[in-house]
């Protein structure tokens, strides 16, 4: 018996690619909140093609990408690569079975969080009691009812959706919906790391708004969070899909932006700057807010850890504040202090 039956393909190549966007784009848009209704990618582990056929027909006007793999290696292979959002698992396979797949799954870090579905042609409770010692979800035998697996499919999906969601939103800032600064420590570390093993360049940028307190007593605080949340808004329409935007303290920002020389990332901030000047507040009309800004851009071969990043950004952000506020200022390593940028230093 082998684990590819003639004539089935392992997996269907429009679906894969299709799925593999999907989880792009699913990827990309961690760094901005609100992207928790994207289709989610189902990939069905099944020796059987008929099951892969009627499940393919059965959940065809499903609002879920389906993906297949014929045997336990194929699906460990296909669920650390594609990240699938739920598997539905068959127990009884040559090779290695559903319940190896299942402890395997369950080993790795990049898929122990995936729920399984057990399908199995065994009602006995041992199968049973296995597979949800070794982590499964859900268990359903087979021959099942198309309606109670869909069923059952949604009400796990929906579980899934609602740990991501409040995993997430420990790390987001309230009033403005921008991640806080535990989710910034965790993620510079992150794309310092990357940044490190492929050379490429990444800015982190620290940003303060000018005169904040003086701003909440002449205008008071609706006014200061009103401010809080259009800045908020400023950063999330400038930043590309894989930036990270945080609210750092008070009415203190951060910014990680990956594979953007000091040129544009200066660029982006005053791009910022100068959306945040010009505002008009309609209940404020006297009210004016402007930022300051710090970049440090380098190639993190020669950047240690966070710490060093953030420090650098906040000492270009207070030679920014020095030199008069509303402007950029960019980390200048040799001399270890903020400087303007070359273009506009004259
Ligand atoms: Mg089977």
């Amino acid at each position: 018996m082998t684990t590819h039956p003639e004539g089935t393909p392992r997996v269907d190549p429009s679906q894969q690619q299709r799925a593999a966007d999907v989880l792009h784009r699913t990827d990309r848009s961690t760094s901005l909140i609100g992207t928790e209704d994207e289709t989610p990618v189902v990939l069905l582990v099944d020796d059987a093609p008929e099951i892969h056929r009627l499940l393919g027909v059965k959940l065809r006007n499903d609002d879920l990408t389906l993906l297949s793999a014929f045997g336990g290696e194929e699906a460990l292979d296909i669920a650390a690569n594609l990240q699938p959002s739920l598997i539905l698992l068959d127990l009884n396979m040559p090779g290695i079975d559903g319940l190896e797949t299942l402890r395997r799954l369950k080993l790795e870090s990049s898929t122990v969080e995936i729920p399984v579905i057990i399908l199995s042609g065994s009602s006995t409770s041992s199968d049973k009691v296995g597979s949800f010692g070794l982590g499964a979800t859900d268990y359903v035998t087979k021959p099942f009812d198309v309606p109670e697996l869909r069923a059952r499919i949604a009400s796990s999906l929906r579980v899934t959706r609602l740990m991501r969601m409040l995993a997430q939103r420990a790390q987001i800032d309230g009033l403005t919906g921008l991640w806080n600064r535990a989710h910034l420590n965790d993620k510079l570390a992150g794309e310092i790391e990357q940044s490190q093993r492929n050379g490429d360049s990444l800015s982190l940028v620290m940003c303060d708004l000018d005169h904040f307190k003086q701003l909440n007593d002449s205008f008071g605080h609706p006014a200061g969070d009103l401010v809080l949340q259009s800045f908020a808004k400023i950063l999330k329409a400038e930043l590309r899909r894989y930036d990270v935007a945080c609210r750092y303290g008070g009415e203190e920002f951060a910014m990680i932006v990956p594979s953007s020389d000091a040129e544009s990332t200066i660029g982006l901030c005053e791009r910022i700057r100068t959306t945040l000047e010009n505002m008009t507040w309609a209940r404020y009309p006297d009210m004016r807010v402007t930022g300051s800004f710090g970049v440090c851009t380098g190639d993190a071969r020669h950047m240690r850890g966070p710490s060093d990043w953030i420090e650098a950004a906040d000492r270009a952000l207070y030679s920014a504040k020095g030199a008069g506020r509303n402007r950029t200022h960019v980390y200048d390593g040799e001399s270890g202090t903020g400087k303007p940028p070359l273009r506009l230093a004259g």
